[in-house]
Order: structure tokens, then C-alpha cells, then sequence
């Protein structure tokens, strides 16, 4: 679909294509979020991962910190 916006100071349209909401990103289109970006490379990851890995870190900090005090490894 393209934006149709009236350009200022032409008799023409905008022939971008639109975003969700049928304009362009210049003339009041949103921006797609997460794998809809025109940006999107398939990086990063979800807050339910990054919230799983903090947590598994912390238990291995927890764990490493057992071992160091039970004396089986020099901290
Ligand atoms: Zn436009």
C-alpha cells in the first residue's frame, strides 16, 4: 500500500510504501516493532531469555561460591 500523502508544495503524493497505518515512515507511519523492522537480523533475544540466563548465571555464581567456601577449589 502506498502513503498518498499529500507532498508540501507539489501537486504529487508520497509513493512510499505504507506502514501499518498506510503512511510512510515521514508522514505519521509507525515504526514495526521486533521482526517486523526492516532492521531485523534475527539478534538479540526476548526479556523471557534474558530473564532465564540472569538467573541461571546467578545459580552458578551461587554454586561456584558453595564450592570456594567448602575449600574443593581455590577462589
Ligand atoms: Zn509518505
Amino acid at each position: 500500500m502506498l502513503c498518498g500523502a499529500k507532498l508540501r508544495g507539489k501537486e504529487s503524493y508520497c509513493q512510499k510504501h505504507g506502514m501499518l497505518n498506510g503512511r510512510c515512515r515521514l508522514h505519521g507511519g509507525l515504526s514495526p516493532k521486533n521482526q517486523d523492522h526492516w532492521n531485523y537480523q534475527g539478534k538479540g533475544c526476548t526479556k523471557a531469555e534474558r530473564q532465564r540466563s540472569a538467573e541461571t548465571s546467578a545459580s552458578i555464581k551461587l554454586l561456584k561460591q558453595l564450592v570456594i567456601n567448602l575449600g574443593m577449589i581455590e577462589s
